[in-house]
């Protein structure tokens, strides 16, 4: 064991303070799923109901104002944490699902930037998130989709093979900065400029990068980036797409019609409003914007910063690493921490340990009030194409987690394989 890493000095997370059915603290180690909340993203949530409330950028009343500005500095917030040139850069959508499919349907299909034998390249790795959207849109509009494989070395993208997909016919590549299963950090902003040499856009999703590290939209250059609120103490219900100002302005369609998106409506046709509204038809979710506003100062002034964060989670994830990767019977999914590879993990490990089925695992976890997850992860393709195996389980770690939380979980790991009639043995050093 190593020595003991503390939580980052985080406040009060309401939630963290749930006990399981013995009495026992609850571990949390599924933020990879969705993190938890702190008091001020709870606070800024109902704060906004009780002074603010009202619908934006219609009214001419008080709360109007008030809800229209809160709503807006939000945007301001975003597009500073990502480093967007401009605010009106950043869409606000419910979640990056939503972000990626408003890509997928207002670029590809209605501004018919897809058409016949085009080529869309994803990789095998990819959240279905990022994937789906794209098969129904191949499918609407005849482009190929293509799967650029993974390197069965760095299990990371196989950036060869990718140089080699490439031709006059790719038109879009979307990736995820960092995986969901395999936990790597991928070199977005080369992937960005390989693509760019034939002219394709870039869609990165950054959804498991944006809560943990720096992410500069500028810096990489792609030409969308996409992220969920949920996973950085914001509320759900909000997640955010950014895109170039000309791409958005010249080479997007709206997909969604009615109110907020429009300049002016005639009874046979409309003309549509300005960056970023012409996406964000209808009411859009004032109270959790302002509440992901509030969790972007959150992690920036209370938590020091997403350096500082990324310096305590890369301490962390090394530790969840080296605890799981002691024992000989267990898989864990995606690089070697240590490699000589430059490359990157993130705080997040999918394993499995041999005879036993990962959801057994989380069940007997749960027992212990240890909350991991179990499945494809939303990465149905990677398990049983790549990985060969229909689930895995998967340990992820947040700014509130400790080394005590990873031996609480190893600990019970132990006696949830014996209990299933398994056994957890040492590697030798
Ligand atoms: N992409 C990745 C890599 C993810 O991890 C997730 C969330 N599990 C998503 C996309 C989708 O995020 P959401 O469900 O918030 O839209």
């Amino acid at each position: 064991k190593g020595g003991e890493i503390s939580a980052l000095d985080f406040g009060s997370f309401p939630i963290l303070e749930e006990k399981d059915h013995e009495g026992k603290r609850i571990v949390y180690l599924d933020s990879a799923a969705t993190s938890q909340k702190p008091m001020q993203v709870i606070e800024a949530l109902s704060g906004f109901y009780k002074h603010d409330n009202a619908n934006v950028h219609r009214g001419a009343h008080l709360l109007s104002q008030r809800a229209t500005e809160a709503f807006e500095n939000a945007r301001v917030k975003v597009a500073r944490f990502l480093n967007a040139e401009k605010e009106t850069e950043i869409v606000f959508t419910r979640n990056a699902t939503e972000a990626i499919n408003t890509v997928a349907y207002a670029w590809g299909l209605m501004a018919g930037n897809l058409k016949t034998g085009d080529e869309i390249i994803v990789s095998v790795a990819e959240h279905h998130a990022n994937l789906v959207p794209w098969q129904l849109i191949a499918k609407r509009t005849g482009a190929v989709l293509r799967h650029i494989p993974l390197d069965s070395v760095s299990q990371t993208l196989d950036i060869e093979a990718f140089r080699k997909m490439l031709s006059g016919k790719t038109k879009l590549v979307a990736v995820a900065y960092v995986g969901n299963v395999l936990g790597y950090v991928q070199d977005v902003k080369r992937i960005t400029e390989i693509a760019h040499e034939v002219g394709a856009y870039v869609l990165i999703d950054a959804c498991q990068a944006v809560p943990h590290m720096p992410v500069d939209v500028q810096d990489i250059g792609c030409e969308w980036l996409v992220a969920s609120g949920h996973k950085m103490c914001g509320p759900t219900g909000i997640g955010v797409l950014f895109g170039k100002e000309r791409v958005l302005k010249k080479e997007m369609a709206p997909f969604l019609g009615g109110g907020e998106m429009i300049a002016e409506v005639f009874l046979d046709h409309s003309t549509f409003a300005d960056l970023p509204h012409k996406f964000e038809a209808g009411t859009p979710s004032i109270g959790d914007a302002v509440a992901f506003g509030a969790a972007i100062d959150y992690l920036n002034e209370n938590l020091g910063g997403m350096k500082h964060i990324h310096t305590f989670e890369h301490q962390l994830g090394l530790y969840l690493y080296e605890s799981l990767s002691q024992f000989r019977e267990v898989t864990i999914y995606g690089p070697p921490w240590h490699n000589d590879l430059g490359l990157e993990r993130v705080g997040l490990c999918a394993f499995n340990v041999r005879g036993i089925h990962p959801s057994d695992l989380a069940t007997m976890l749960d027992l212990d009030g240890i909350a991991i997850r179990s499945g494809h992860h939303c990465a149905q393709p990677l398990h049983r194409d790549i990985l060969k195996v229909n689930g895995s389980a998967r340990a992820s770690l947040y700014v509130y987690n400790s080394s005590a939380d990873i031996d609480a979980f190893t600990g019970a790991l132990v006696e949830a394989v014996a209990a299933l009639g398994g056994e957890l043995t040492i590697r030798p050093a």
